[in-house]
């Protein structure tokens, strides 16, 4: 493990140095009509990047473009070469931990390895960022995540007023950073104790069993009093940095027809619908049923860890104000009144 400290004006030159090696890409503001959205792209510029917030959308359209001609990832950026590895700085640690579900799902589940998907995460360096204070909607740490620091990073910023203290964890990358003057261990472990002691505390708890119990929770008559004002608009899916449904599609006919790889959406009514044209998830309950149970029931009994991280994202782009808080309270007092102690809590 290597630690650096280093001033603003030293991570511009560091920005500088990188950007002729390495595709950059990091929280930016974009004009969004009449929002200021802060978004991830491929940047030019090391003053264009936002630190100090929570970014609206997660890292996800750069590990897993939100629609792609397959092979021609990001074509139109003026920032992009598909020659060169990518560096995502400024990442936090529930968007880390959300990069290591579509990890497990596409790479280290031998069932199915999606190539496309490996070639871009075996070229991307992850840069994380400790969180400094917690956003209204965030509650990563009801779910056992620190938001100070995330293992799966390889490395971490720390940023500390117009200082950085940089964390190099994996020793593969220590030549980059090499020339960097070097950090105090003492004086980060200060800097992440207090940083601790401040975090406020999350308002939301939660008790429920992971993997939740599948039989119960199937059949548990909460689901569409719970999703009485949804549209279906899939935009809770959309900002999910855990979601990776994805559908393909072809643009033009024939020999000149075009193959894209997009986006998809569980909570679209067309989502399930047969070949026969039965639809197992008819109603709004059945496709948030599906939404929470993905999360809280298939992923950990498939693999480790949870498939939501608490980024907060889907109550605030919810349209209808649609809260996953309340939704997963509603399933904790449920288990309390009907569905007794089984299924092992974790
Ligand atoms: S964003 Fe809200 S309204 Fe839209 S599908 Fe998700 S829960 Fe329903
Ligand atoms: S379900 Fe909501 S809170 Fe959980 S990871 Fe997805 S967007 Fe974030």
């Amino acid at each position: 493990m290597m630690i650096k400290k280093i001033s603003k004006e030293r991570f511009k030159k560091l920005f500088d140095e990188l950007k002729e090696e390495y595709n950059i890409a990091a929280p930016i503001l974009k004009d969004k009509g009449k929002e200021k959205i802060l978004e991830y792209d491929f940047i030019n510029d090391f003053d264009q990047i936002v630190w100090d917030r929570q970014p609206d959308s997660s890292p996800k359209n750069i590990i897993f473009p939100q629609n792609s001609m397959l092979g021609n990832d990001y074509k139109g950026s003026k920032y992009y070469d598909d020659n060169l590895s990518t560096i995502i700085m400024g990442v936090r640690s529930c968007d880390i931990e959300a990069v290591k579900v579509f990890d497990q799902v596409f790479i280290e589940d031998d069932s199915y390895i999606d190539d496309s998907y490996k070639n871009r995460r075996d070229k991307t360096i992850i840069m994380g960022i400790s969180c400094a204070e917690r956003e209204d909607s965030c509650f990563c740490d009801s779910l056992g995540l620190d938001p100070i620091e995330s293992d799966y990073a390889p490395v971490y910023i720390f940023k500390d007023e117009d200082e950085f203290f940089i964390k190099i964890k994996d020793e593969k990358y220590e030549d980059l950073f090499e020339d960097l003057p070097k950090g105090d261990q003492a004086q980060l472990k200060a800097l992440k104790k207090q940083r601790k002691e401040e975090f406020n505390e999350s308002s939301f708890s939660l008790d429920i069993p992971t993997p939740l119990p599948e039989k119960e929770m199937f059949e548990a008559d909460i689901w569409e009093e719970m999703t009485e004002k949804c549209l279906g608009c899939g935009v809770c899916t959309y900002y999910c940095p855990t979601c990776y449904c994805f559908n393909f599609f072809w643009e033009g006919e024939d020999g000149e027809s075009t193959k894209y790889k997009s986006w998809d959406s569980c909570m679209f009514s067309s989502y399930s619908v047969h070949a026969s044209g039965h639809n197992p998830r008819d109603s709004k309950g059945k496709r948030y049923r599906n939404r929470i149970m993905h999360k809280f029931s298939y992923h950990p009994l498939n693999y480790e860890g949870l498939a939501c991280v608490g980024c907060g994202r889907c109550i605030d782009r919810c349209p209808v104000n649609l809260d996953i808080r309340e939704a997963l309270k509603m399933t904790e007092e449920y288990l309390l009144e009907e569905g007794g102690d089984e299924s092992g809590k974790d």
